[in-house]
């Protein structure tokens, strides 16, 4: 069916066998990519004590957790549950930095009991935390910088309209605020987006954090958050990691010089270190050739990607059972009952029937962005591991949507 020297394949395993054993639609992830990002980021910084904070909303199974943490990388958590996930695949609470977006102050309290390092990201929080707890406990602060980058709108964080963040010029009611409390200031945060289109955004973010540095005294860290870009497609820019780790460590061991001791400086990559490690494998249901265009509808839809649709992402999409057919344009298409398009006027290998798919890239919010719309279970889950593929999660099945449904009993109207 395909020609057994140009079979794609994930560390030396056949992705059709993958799509045999375990079925379809399916998440198929390559622990070795994930281990290489990891280490291609720590050896592009130098001389600086450099801690790596996983953006764990990318991508969360606890298999991918627990490889995460065979390679000393800690966590970055939004909420208190996935905390608890991250606690449950091993993590000691001092490894798991909470980054709250207006959360309930309920949740906040669990998170301090719970003994996570609180990231404050407005001033009725820090306030609130000094009202109940006094000075004891010590908090990183989120800044908001006023600059604007990443890839899209809805993905930048760090400008001046966005929610995200203490707005840097309330410089002077933060400290202010502190020194009522006495809350020892541990460390300051800045997360300005995902995909920085400019190399430089770091250096910027840096300058506003040192600069702020001189209100705290007592820092420990300074949490330069993500926005590192991923390539999607061939030609897309991708942030050089290399050049951005001499930059930035450069500039921190002058800072920490200037500081007058040596703090860690954190990264909390999500996309970065899952995105192209993740692949989801579709099975195609029907060709329908329209007068305009030509349609492959594949067993998936915006329920399990829906990048495509919200943020316009492209993805590569390989026909790995007919990696050798002549090349046709195709509008790729999924089953939602809406408009659900991957791909327009993508030029592929002949899709037939029954071809097996893979939409590359999709590590990243691809299965947890996934939802169960048009009552479909989301995908299993695979890693491949050491040459081996295993399943991680189970694929949804009709009794696991209906799980939680509670129904009343309503006497029928009969008709006289
Ligand atoms: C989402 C998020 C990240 C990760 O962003 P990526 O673009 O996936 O690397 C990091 N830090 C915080 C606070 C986030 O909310």
């Amino acid at each position: 069916m395909y020609l057994e020297n140009r079979s794609y394949q994930i560390q030396g395993v056949r992705v059709l066998d993958i799509a045999d054993q375990f079925g379809l639609p399916t998440y198929v992830y390559d622990a070795d990519k994930i281990i290489q990002k990891i280490d291609l980021l720590r050896s592009s910084f130098t001389g600086v004590d450099l801690k790596i904070k996983y953006a764990l909303k990318a991508l969360s199974n606890l298999s991918i957790l627990k490889l995460m943490r065979s390679q000393g990388v800690e966590v970055d958590v939004v909420s208190v549950n996935e905390a608890r996930l991250a606690m449950r695949a091993g993590y000691e609470p001092s490894q798991i930095m909470y980054t709250p977006s207006g959360n309930r102050f309920a949740e906040i309290q669990e998170a301090i009991a719970l003994g996570l390092t609180i990231n404050a990201d407005s001033l009725p929080l820090i306030e609130q935390i000094g009202q109940t707890y006094g000075s004891t406990v010590p908090i990183c602060i989120r800044i908001n910088p006023s600059i604007i980058d990443g890839g899209n709108l809805k993905i930048q964080t760090g400008h001046a309209d966005s929610k995200f963040g203490i707005p840097n010029q309330y410089r002077p009611q933060i400290k202010a605020l502190v020194e009522q409390y006495g809350i020892p200031v541990i460390g300051l945060h800045i997360h300005t987006g995902s995909d920085f289109k400019d190399g430089n955004t770091f250096l910027k973010i840096a300058d506003v954090l040192f600069d702020l540095a001189s209100d705290f005294p007592d820092l420990r860290f300074m949490d330069f958050g993500s926005g590192f870009k991923v390539a999607y497609r061939e030609g897309d820019h991708a942030t050089d990691l290399a050049e951005l780790g001499q930059k930035v460590s450069a500039a921190f061991k002058e800072f920490c010089a200037r500081y007058g001791r040596n703090i860690e400086l954190w990264f909390e990559p999500g996309k970065l270190l899952v995105s192209e490690s993740g692949h989801l494998l579709a099975n195609v249901n029907v060709v329908k050739e329209n007068p305009t265009r030509t349609f492959v509808q594949v067993d998936t839809g915006l329920n399990h990607l829906i990048r495509p649709m919200m943020y316009d992402a492209w993805h590569d999409i390989i026909n790995v059972s007919n990696p050798e057919g002549p090349e046709t344009l195709y509008t790729v298409v999924g089953y939602i009952c809406e408009t659900d398009t991957f791909a327009t006027d993508r030029l592929l290998p002949q899709v037939r029937t029954n071809d097996v798919l893979s939409f590359e890239n999709a590590g990243a919010y691809g299965f947890m962005m996934a939802s169960t719309y048009n009552m479909r279970g989301r995908p299993a889950e695979v890693m491949v591991y050491d040459g081996q593929a295993y399943l991680i999660r189970e694929r949804e099945t009709f009794e696991d949507l209906l799980r939680g449904q509670i129904e009343i009993e309503f006497t029928e109207l009969t008709t006289i």
